[in-house]
Formats: structure tokens, C-alpha cells, sequence
């Protein structure tokens, strides 16, 4: 992708209002998170265009909890997306809450049923589905359509003051019941709820719908460029309406499409039954696509945005190849995580001709991406070590450049090694590698002259530092989940390996979750937030190569 981008069609918008002096110069944009669960990938493709908009043309994003469900809704979410929205990089101007407007918008409502525009109706539920028509046959009114102000007046008040149970009046807009429009048929814009709200308690039993709050909203905030997604394209002109009719400061709503991203779902609701029903550990389970969850398998803020920034901002749905995540998080870990040695599965070699109890503290530089290596760690060396079980094959074939018997390696950041001899146990599995080493062939200073293939891992036996490590696959076999009919149908049952006990470098001790980290040869990985220095656990971020696009390609 090149650095010299256009611009997509939303900053065109802007551009052209600045041009205009439509808002007085003024960018004010928002991010309307519902607090019914975490955030995933798919808002931080909204927070990155939100954020970033006010960002590029010097203007301001409101952060605005959309807090009109009680039911669903509650401060746990509010405390998680605000943390998650700060960890991206992203400071909002105002917190605000759609709750806090209830008062404004229950007013905005008397005021549209003096103007005749909006009626309480009695019918239940199904009898206004019914009365509604169908796209090509017009709706018909209801019994209560023509109500005069002032027992509509009187009837919504008693609304407000719990007269009532729930589903048993609507206030609804009068708008066109024969429109082709099936929102501008008498949209509901007040329901009856008796539920407690997780801020303003049990003193609302009536709830604006969206298309009553959210418009409102963004009018009493004075947003300049309201961004949703497509599904929202119908609901256009009703915003519209609300805000001509009242009179309003009249925010402008624009679409783009939502991110779908491949072997995974991004629903909040279908999130939550992989959380409650246990196919998952929690909403920071490394395998979900949450940004807490991300965040936890050690992606980065910066390979985020920088993912969001790859796929753009279209007009049309698509679907994104989870590679281009992985991608993104390799490339920044590439260039940032600190290079360390862990055996996954190990088997032990033995230096035969090195001297016993002897210990060299060999220097590794923390990332060789960078001059000056960010410094270095000690590493030591000694005549036992642990090895990758599958760096050692007893009958090798030619191409194999790791270790056998007559097969020399160079051990990272060590010496040259020959293997002589091996050990069986009674079962036949090879339990030890015996192997001479070139005293003059150490790394940085080998005046020995020989040259091998292959360099291998390893970790010293008696200063080995056991962890467990966790190994993520994708969550589901799917491509596309949430389009079958059952999406957990296609949940991966091997999604986590869990490697009880691996080796690893004793400075790995030093490991901070969120600090990216390359086991060389192995992949990038992070401390995860439940590891206790009594029991370290280390999840795999990525692969180092994405394995598992050749693998599909060759079975395909
Ligand atoms: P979900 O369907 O996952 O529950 P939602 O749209 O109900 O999502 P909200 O909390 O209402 O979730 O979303 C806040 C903002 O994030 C909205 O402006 C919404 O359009 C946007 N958003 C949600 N999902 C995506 C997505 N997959 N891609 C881009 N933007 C999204
Ligand atoms: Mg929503």
C-alpha cells in the first residue's frame, strides 16, 4: 500500500463541508458503543475512523454510551470499552450517556405529540406488526392512530409515571403508514419497561427506541458527521425526520460497511454464548476476537490501527481475510519484540567433551531489528541442555540440517555441536543426545572454520525456567460462522493446545504481559495477564510464517 493514499468517501464529506463552511469549520464526530458487552475488532474499525477523522481535521470524538436497554446493559461493559478505547490510542473529548438526555428526549417527544405528530397506541405487538403491511401493501391504521393531543398528552405522562405494564401502550410517530419505507410506518419511539437501568435506577419506566435516541443524541451533542454501518441506510430518513420536525441541530448520518472478518463471529450477542456457555474462558479469552481478548494474546495497539488502516472504509460489505490481523501483528512484532530461547518439547542433549559444572554466561542482544540490539540478556550455557524433540531424527534424511547421529548444528548464540551417540528408553522413544562441541567455533568469535546448515534453540538443563504455554488456533473451522444455522456448530475443537510444562530462558522470569516477545523459531509470544511468578503462563500471539494459509492451499 502506498504511503500517497486518497481519500475514502467519508473524508471527501468532510472535506467538502470544511470547503463549504458547513459547521463553521467544526468536526465533531462519536463513538456510540450500546454497554451490553466488550468490544471487538469490528468497533475498533469504527473507533479508528471516528477517532481518527476528528484526528486528521483537527476536530473532536464524544464518547456516548447508547444506554437505552436496561435489560442488557451495565457498568462492567461501560468500565471495559473505556479502557479498551484508551489502550487503542484514542481520547475521547466528553463521556457522555444517552441516559442523561432521558429527560431532553421525553420533552422532544411532548413536543412532537402537541404537533400531532406522534400517538400512544394501545394495540399489543403483534396487532402492529399486523397493521403495518408489507412492503408492497400499505399498512393500516390502528384504532388509537387518531387520538386528539390532548389525551395522547395525558396518556404518555401516565406512561412516564408507571401507570402501566410493560407492552401495554407504545407511543408511536405519525408519520406515513403507506410508505415504502417500512421505519417511516409509524416508528415506535417509546416503550414501557419496568427495569432497573444500571445509572438512572428505577426512576425511568418508559425507553426511547434507537431511532427516538440516537439522532437526538447526536443533535444535542452538535455532532458534525454521524458514521454508522449499512444496516443503518433505511433508518436515514427517519433521523432525518426526527431532527427537521423538532427542530434541531441538524446532525447528518453517514454509512460505511461494517468489518466482517473470516473464522470468526463479531456479534456481541453470539460473543456472549461463547462466554456463557463456557466454549471460551471469558470475554479476554486470547481465542476471541475482542480487543481485551487481543490484547491479552498479545497483539498490539499499533497492529491494530494499522490493520484498520489497511482495509479502509467502503460502501459495500466484504469479508476480510483473518490473515491480514496476522499479518499486521507480525509485522510490528517483527520489528519490536525482544528475541528469547524456550524449548516446547523437549529432549535433553548432553555435551560429552564439556567440562562438568562449568557455566559461561553467553551475551544475546533483545532485538537485533534495532542498532544497538535494545540491549542484551545473559544466557547461560552449560553441559546439559534441552533441545526441540523434533531437532533430532535417528535415521535423518539429506535435507534434514538439524541433528543426527554424524550431524552437526550450531547451537544460537553458542558452539558447533556433532552428534555421536543416542539414548533409548525401554519403549524405543530417544531420551538423550550425546554430542561433542568445537571449544573455538563460539559465536561472535569462532576461529574454527567449519560451517553448518542449520542453527537450533536450547536451553540450559539446570538453569531452565519451566512455563506453560498456550497455543491458539482459530475458533472455528467455519469461514464464514455466523451465516450456518448453528454458528458454534463449526467451533474448533482444537483451537488451545496447552504445552504443561516447556523451558525457558531464566531472564523470561522478567516477562510483563503485553511485551511481545520472539521465541526464535517458535513464533511471537506475550506473559499472559493470569501468570503468577509461581506458575508462568506465555500464550502465542502468532506464528512466525502463516503456516496455515500454505496448509489450506496444499489440501485445496
Ligand atoms: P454488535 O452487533 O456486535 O453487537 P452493535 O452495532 O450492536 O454491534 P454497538 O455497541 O451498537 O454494537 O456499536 C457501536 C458502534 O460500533 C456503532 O457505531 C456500530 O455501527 C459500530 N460497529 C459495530 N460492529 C461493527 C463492525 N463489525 N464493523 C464496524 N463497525 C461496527
Ligand atoms: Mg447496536
Amino acid at each position: 500500500m502506498s504511503e500517497e493514499k486518497s481519500l475514502n468517501f467519508i473524508e471527501e464529506i468532510v472535506e467538502e463541508d470544511l470547503r463549504t463552511g458547513k459547521h463553521g469549520g467544526r468536526v465533531l464526530t462519536r463513538f456510540p458503543p450500546e454497554p451490553n458487552g466488550y468490544l471487538h475488532i469490528g468497533h475498533a474499525k469504527s473507533i479508528c475512523l471516528n477517532f481518527g477523522l476528528a484526528q486528521q481535521y483537527n476536530g473532536k470524538t464524544n464518547l456516548r454510551f447508547d444506554d437505552t436497554n436496561p435489560v442488557t446493559e451495565d457498568t462492567e461493559y461501560v468500565e471495559s470499552i473505556k479502557k479498551d478505547i484508551q489502550w487503542l490510542g484514542f481520547q475521547w473529548a466528553e463521556e457522555l450517556y444517552t441516559s442523561d438526555y432521558f429527560e431532553t428526549l421525553y420533552n422532544y417527544a411532548v413536543s412532537l405529540i402537541k404537533k400531532g405528530l406522534a400517538y400512544v397506541d394501545d394495540s399489543t405487538a403483534e396487532e402492529i406488526a399486523a397493521a403495518k403491511g408489507t412492503p408492497t401493501e400499505p399498512g393500516i391504521p390502528t384504532p388509537y392512530r387518531d387520538r386528539t393531543v390532548e389525551e395522547n398528552l395525558v396518556l404518555f405522562a401516565d406512561m412516564r409515571a408507571g401507570k402501566y405494564k410493560d407492552g401495554e401502550k407504545v407511543l408511536r410517530a405519525k408519520i406515513d403508514l403507506a410508505s415504502p419505507n417500512m421505519h417511516m410506518r409509524d416508528p415506535l419511539l417509546y416503550r414501557i419497561k419496568h427495569a432497573h437501568h444500571h445509572r438512572t435506577g428505577d426512576q425511568w419506566c418508559i425507553y426511547p427506541m434507537y431511532d427516538f435516541a440516537h439522532g437526538q443524541s447526536d443533535s444535542i451533542e452538535k455532532i458534525t458527521h454521524s458514521i454508522c454501518t449499512l444496516e443503518f441506510i433505511p433508518h436515514r430518513p427517519l433521523y432525518d425526520w426526527c431532527i427537521d420536525k423538532l427542530e434541531i441541530f441538524p446532525s447528518k448520518q453517514y454509512e460505511f460497511a461494517r468489518l466482517n472478518m473470516t473464522y470468526t463471529v463479531m456479534s456481541k450477542r453470539k460473543l456472549l454464548q461463547l462466554v456463557n456457555e463456557k466454549f471460551v474462558e471469558s470475554w479476554d479469552d486470547p481465542r476471541m476476537p475482542t480487543i481485551s481478548g487481543l490484547r491479552r494474546r498479545g497483539y498490539t495497539p499499533a497492529s491494530i490501527r494499522n490493520f484498520c488502516d489497511k482495509i479502509g472504509v467502503q460502501k459495500r460489505e466484504n469479508m476480510i481475510d483473518v490473515s491480514l490481523l496476522e499479518f499486521c501483528i507480525r509485522e510490528d512484532l517483527n520489528k519490536t519484540a525482544w528475541r528469547r530461547m524456550a524449548v516446547l518439547d523437549p529432549i535433553k542433549l548432553v555435551i560429552t567433551n564439556y567440562p562438568d559444572g562449568q557455566v559461561e554466561e553467553l551475551v544475546g542482544e533483545n532485538n537485533p531489528e534495532v542498532e544497538g540490539g535494545e540491549g542484551s540478556r545473559s544466557i547461560p550455557f552449560s553441559k546439559e541442555l534441552w533441545i526441540e524433540r523434533e531437532d533430532f531424527m535417528e535415521d535423518a534424511p539429506k535435507k534434514f540440517f538439524r541433528l543426527g547421529p554424524g550431524l552437526s548444528v550450531r547451537l544460537k548464540h553458542a558452539y558447533i555441536v556433532t552428534c555421536h551417540d543416542f539414548v533409548k528408553d525401554e519403549n524405543g522413544k530417544v531420551t538423550e543426545v550425546h554430542c561433542t562441541y568445537v571449544p573455538n567455533s563460539k559465536s561472535g568469535e569462532d576461529t574454527s572454520g567449519l560451517k553448518v546448515k542449520g542453527t537450533i534453540h536450547w536451553i540450559s538443563v539446570p538453569h531452565a525456567k519451566e512455563a506453560e504455554v498456550r497455543l491458539y488456533d482459530r475458533l472455528f473451522n467455519d469461514e464464514n460462522p455466523a451465516i450456518a444455522e448453528d454458528f458454534k456448530a463449526s467451533i474448533n475443537p482444537k483451537s488451545l493446545q496447552v504445552i504443561e510444562r516447556a523451558y525457558i530462558e531464566p531472564d523470561l522470569a522478567n516477562a510483563v504481559p503485553g511485551k511481545g516477545y520472539q521465541f526464535i523459531r517458535l513464533g511471537y509470544f506475550t506473559l499472559d495477564t493470569h501468570s503468577t511468578p509461581a506458575h508462568l503462563v506465555f500464550n502465542r500471539t502468532v506464528t512466525l510464517k502463516d503456516s496455515w494459509g500454505k496448509e489450506v492451499k496444499k489440501n485445496a
